[in-house]
């Protein structure tokens, strides 16, 4: 047997990315002893992710695993609350479950949460202790944190950012108000505007549209650059973070959105400080990251707890 590994596992609809590093923390990035994608177990998710486990880590002493999950997450317990990709979580306390099966301590965290922490610690955000992440995609996620942790307000959903009302009478979003962030830049709401204005196909269609100089697409982003500067400046007055870390479906490539939107950041701010506003850098593998990373934690956790 080797030294103690943790395990970090990314859950998505379809795949599920791994990433088993040392347990022992250390200064940078968890350096990956394995990492690699198998497909997500649909049907019996405990029994099918303690597999998962089982198999990456046979070489090894395993002493704590994290897992991200697309969806509302209850951290403390570690039950998924809600998952739409993977409803067969849904209602599930997956942390004991799989903590049973493992005889290991296991976490469950949001996915986008791992990602951002990752993020934050080890790729665009770690030259700032106070940083912003954005995702944009289906919808929009952001995370605060500070020093390396998320600070998730008093009832865990503090950065909401895509929940700031940016059109007061715009359209209804899936959360009940009016005109939120997400009702205008959310991936799904640029498609509809896209269709409505007699475009066609997706977001990254509008993009291209943008790009060779069709009006339509340019009243379409120019809509979507102003609702995201009126929500980043409420950010900076309210948060003042070192730096914005923007990643997401939607960021990938040169997003002219993202771009239009700091250049209009930068005219309209008076007493606020800007921060950079730049693209994450780990990629894919950001939540897997991030999931590891808090297994190292929760290692620690474990060890203190037992030597006090
Ligand atoms: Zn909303």
């Amino acid at each position: 047997m080797s030294d103690a590994v943790v395990l970090g596992l990314d859950v998505g609809g379809s795949s599920v990315k791994y990433r088993l590093a040392s347990a022992t923390p250390s200064e940078g990035i968890p350096e990956a002893l394995a990492q690699g994608t198998v497909s997500t177990p649909k049907h019996d998710p405990v029994a099918g992710l303690a597999a998962i486990a089982r198999d990456v880590t046979a070489l090894h002493r395993l002493v704590a695993v994290v897992v991200g999950i697309p969806g509302l997450v209850d951290e403390a317990s570690g039950t998924v609350l809600r998952s739409a990709n993977l409803p067969a979580l849904d209602g599930l306390a997956l942390g004991p479950a799989l903590s049973a099966e493992l005889e290991v301590p296991v976490g469950v965290i949001n996915d986008g949460r791992a990602a951002a922490v990752a993020e934050a610690r080890w790729g665009a955000g770690s030259r700032e202790r106070d940083v912003f992440t954005l995702a944009l995609g289906t919808g929009i996620a952001g995370s605060h944190i500070v020093d390396g942790r998320v600070v998730d307000g008093a009832h865990g959903i503090a950065g909401e950012l895509g929940h700031v009302v940016v059109e007061p009478s715009g359209a209804r979003c899936a959360c009940g108000q009016r005109g939120c962030l997400e009702t205008v830049i959310g991936a799904p709401a640029l498609r509809r505007a896209w269709n409505r204005a007699g475009g066609h196909g997706s977001p990254k269609d509008l993009l291209s549209a943008y790009e060779a100089g069709d009006a339509r697409a340019a009243r379409i982003i120019e809509r979507a650059a102003a609702a995201l500067a009126d929500a980043i400046l409420t950010l900076l007055a309210l948060v003042d973070p070192g730096v914005i870390v923007i990643g997401g479906g939607l960021a990938s490539a040169p997003h002219r959105i993202v771009e239009r939107a700091a250049a209009l950041v930068a005219e309209r701010a008076t007493f606020h400080r800007v921060p950079a506003i730049v693209p994450a850098i780990l990629g894919k593998w950001a939540g897997a990251v991030g999931a590891v990373s808090e297994a190292r934690e929760l290692a620690g956790r474990v060890v203190g707890a037992s030597a006090g």
